[in-house]
């Protein structure tokens, strides 16, 4: 099996706009496993596909962020709609390490979506789980929770940002991370594979 990697903003792939999975085998099958593993490891509470370099529409979630405690879900292809109500929480994400504000969400929406053994799964969720939802899919699309503030916000968290790209850039320079056209390469590949 390909090794997985949480990846780390600036990382490109984290502004690709992930593309729907025509199959699923069992190497994909051991990475949602890996990712889960990644997940729990950092405390998280979902794991979208690009956050470890995956160009497809995959992400995971339990919302306990314990292993064996709460549910683990898979979502693949997930579409979102009748979103009503706006909630205000704080996030964070695994991505961006010492960042975390109050972001905007939808109260409750409407999943749809397969899980692993590609049954449909096709729910009204609410609450913390529907905050999950809602921020991994932006990750699928490219979007950062970042994105959804601000600039007065944005403001606030400038010094946090600014240390990741530095730190990233740094890693470039000395050649422990690829430059960006070789951490891009990869991604065709993937996706021929799976979508
Ligand atoms: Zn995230």
């Amino acid at each position: 099996m390909a090794a997985v990697q949480l990846v780390i903003h600036p990382h490109p792939v984290l502004r690709y706009s992930a593309k729907p999975i025509a199959r699923v085998d069992k190497e994909l099958k051991e990475i949602v496993q890996e990712m889960f593993r990644i997940m729990y490891a950092a405390h998280g509470v979902g794991l979208a596909a690009n956050q470890v370099a995956l160009p497809i529409r995959l992400f995971v979630c339990n919302p306990s962020g314990v292993q064996d405690e709460g549910p683990e879900m898979v979502f693949i292809n997930p579409v979102i709609s009748k979103q009503k109500g706006v909630e205000e929480a704080e996030e964070g994400c695994l991505s961006l390490p010492g960042v975390n504000a109050i972001v905007k969400r939808s109260k409750s929406l409407w999943v749809n979506a397969y899980d692993i053994s590609g049954k449909e799964i096709d729910a009204e969720v609410s609450g913390y789980l529907a905050r999950i939802i809602q921020h991994e899919i932006d990750h699928l699309d490219g979007v950062l929770f970042v994105d959804r503030l601000s600039s007065e916000s944005m403001k606030a968290l400038d010094n946090s940002m600014s240390t990741l790209t530095e730190d990233f850039s740094s890693r470039q320079r000395t050649g422990s991370t690829p430059s960006n056209d070789e951490l891009m390469s990869d991604i065709t590949d993937w996706e021929k594979k799976y979508c």
